[in-house]
């Protein structure tokens, strides 16, 4: 029984949603994953009674019908459900100051107008005028609908009709945000504030981030009636109803089941080789993996025939991580959600400048045991690998590497919760190698630093037959609604278009 239609290398969001969709229209699937748990960086572990995250929290456009999210439109094709909590506000910390802030349009300018003044709220009214065409071309053109590689020239007619009147504005969403920033903000916070949201979503500054990604972000979150959804039970609930749906069609997933390499007949992928040596055989093969790790599971003498280009793409940074477990007694008000931002002259990409924060417990009390609150922070994709990769994990250079540079964690954390030192029933540290050891990715690395200043990211075609890509280093790039939509890109190529676009019909897609 080692024959499948597909083999998919790796269960992150974009594998899972793949496989899913391969499932549900009959093909018979195996997802390889190398991890003992499923969803990738999504993937969540526990540890006396608490229930830890390691990747995404922030959640949007799932619940809600219609959405301009792939991840909430896959999950309505595959008719899964996931318990949605409903939250507005986070709390901000930056240098001019620490406040609560909600989502939305109004109260960032009730901010804006207390710490800035009436023309800078002037200014990013203008500036919010000037996205909203590029917000309406988005929910015009579902991306699930659009895969720049299948979608032809008739097709592409069609969908231009319904935006006629801003069609001259389509150049500017495979742009850099930070051009639309030059020309109608000023204000240095308001400059900074794009800067910081960009960098969290692309782990670039705004220059190089993608306007159509950024479009969607003011979309969803400066709407008057936004506001964001945190799964109940953590992502851990999206990735089983993901791998439910995959199940329940018939997929098959084998966990700890590192892919050493895919095989090959002639120029056609025909399967992998698992590193304790198991092979599977498959008419086509799918490669979740990071666009350095795909490479290498390529066979050296086929590797040649790729781009040499994707050989020396940049990379973004990695991340420190920490994990809480502490008392809540007489927290009141505890955000879910915090950012600190240390030092705005320093440069959003500068090392240990920017940390997040999530405390799912303050929504789900299932998260952490009666009477505790559960954490996890990190820093966003700023941490250099290069002072980390050649440390051994067991020596103490290492280890007190590792504190010193987790240090900052409590030092943020101190602004929101003065006694956290106090209250700390677990504390676990995590470094570049930790991410790496746990999520598979190379150098713990976000993703590609592919700027959109230099044009999209690669679809998920190959230069080999029946080898396809998906997830964070394929188009549209990183964060869950993009490696969502990759991988339904990777489906459509393997059933078609036909069946393909039967299957959005079931969702009026
Ligand atoms: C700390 C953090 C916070 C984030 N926060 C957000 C957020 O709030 N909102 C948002 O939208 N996005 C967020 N992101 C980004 C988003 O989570 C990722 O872009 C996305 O989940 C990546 O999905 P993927 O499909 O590319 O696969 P990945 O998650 O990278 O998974 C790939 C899988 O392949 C497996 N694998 C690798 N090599 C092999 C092999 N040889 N054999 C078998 N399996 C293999 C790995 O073990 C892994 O499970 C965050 C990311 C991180 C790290």
């Amino acid at each position: 029984m080692n024959r499948y239609d597909v083999v998919i290398i790796g269960s992150g969001i974009g594998g899972l949603c793949c496989g899913s969709i391969l499932a549900l229209s009959g093909r018979k699937v195996l997802i390889c994953e190398a991890h003992n748990q499923p969803g990738g960086v999504a993937h969540s572990f526990r540890l006396k009674g608490y229930k830890f995250e390691s990747g995404p929290s922030l959640w949007s456009g799932i619940g809600k019908w219609p959405t301009t999210n792939p991840l909430g439109q896959i999950l309505r094709l595959l008719d899964e459900k996931v318990e949605l909590i409903k939250y507005q506000g986070w709390h901000v910390s930056v240098p001019e100051g620490n406040f609560y802030l909600e989502v939305g349009q109004e109260p960032f300018k009730k901010r804006v107008r207390l710490l800035r003044g009436y023309k800078s709220v002037e200014e990013w009214d203008a500036f919010v005028s000037a996205i909203k065409p590029l917000s309406q071309i988005i929910r015009d053109i579902p991306l699930l609908s659009s895969s720049p590689e299948t979608t032809n020239f008739l097709e592409y007619i069609k969908l231009a009709s319904k935006f006629l009147p801003n069609i001259h504005l389509l150049p500017k969403l495979n742009g850099g945000f930070g051009d639309i920033v030059d020309n109608h903000l000023k204000d240095p916070f308001l400059r900074n504030w794009v800067d910081l949201l960009s960098f969290l979503i692309s782990g670039m500054p705004m220059h190089d981030t993608n306007s159509a990604a950024m479009a969607t972000l003011f979309d969803e979150w400066f709407e008057p009636e936004s506001y964001l959804e945190y799964p109940k039970g953590g992502s851990e609930s999206i990735v089983k109803a993901l791998v439910n749906a995959f199940k329940k069609n018939g997929g098959t997933i084998n966990l700890s089941s590192k892919v050493e390499s895919v095989n090959f007949s002639g120029d056609v992928a025909s399967g992998v080789t698992l590193e304790n040596g198991s092979k599977f055989i498959s008419d086509f093969v799918v490669m979740n993996t990071d666009a350095w790790t795909s490479r290498k599971l390529i066979p050296r003498e086929i590797q040649r025939e790729w781009d040499p280009k994707a050989k020396d793409i940049k990379k973004c940074g990695s991340f420190l991580h920490i994990h809480l477990g502490f008392d809540a007694s007489g927290l009141q008000n505890l955000p879910i959600h915090a950012i600190h931002v240390d030092d705005w002259e320093r440069g959003i990409t500068a090392e240990r400048n920017v940390t997040v924060f999530s405390i799912p417990s303050v929504l789900d009390k299932g998260m952490a045991p009666k009477g505790k609150h559960v954490l996890h922070g990190y820093t966003p994709a700023n941490e250099p690998w290069e002072i980390w990769e050649n440390l051994n994990t067991n020596d103490s250079t290492y280890k007190n590497l590792k504190e010193e540079r987790c240090s900052i964690f409590l030092k943020s954390l101190r602004k929101i919760i003065p006694d956290i030192d106090n209250r700390i029933d677990i504390k676990l540290f995590g470094t570049p190698l930790t991410h790496k050891k746990y999520t598979n990715t190379y150098c713990g690395s976000y993703g590609p630093a592919l700027s959109a200043a230099q044009g999209l990211f690669p679809g998920c075609k190959t230069p080999f037959k029946n080898l396809i890509t998906c997830g964070a280093s394929s188009f549209p790039g990183i964060g869950i609604p993009a490696v969502s939509a990759s991988g339904a890109y990777a489906a459509e190529k393997i059933i078609g278009k036909k069946q393909y676009k039967k299957l959005l019909k079931m969702i009026d897609l």
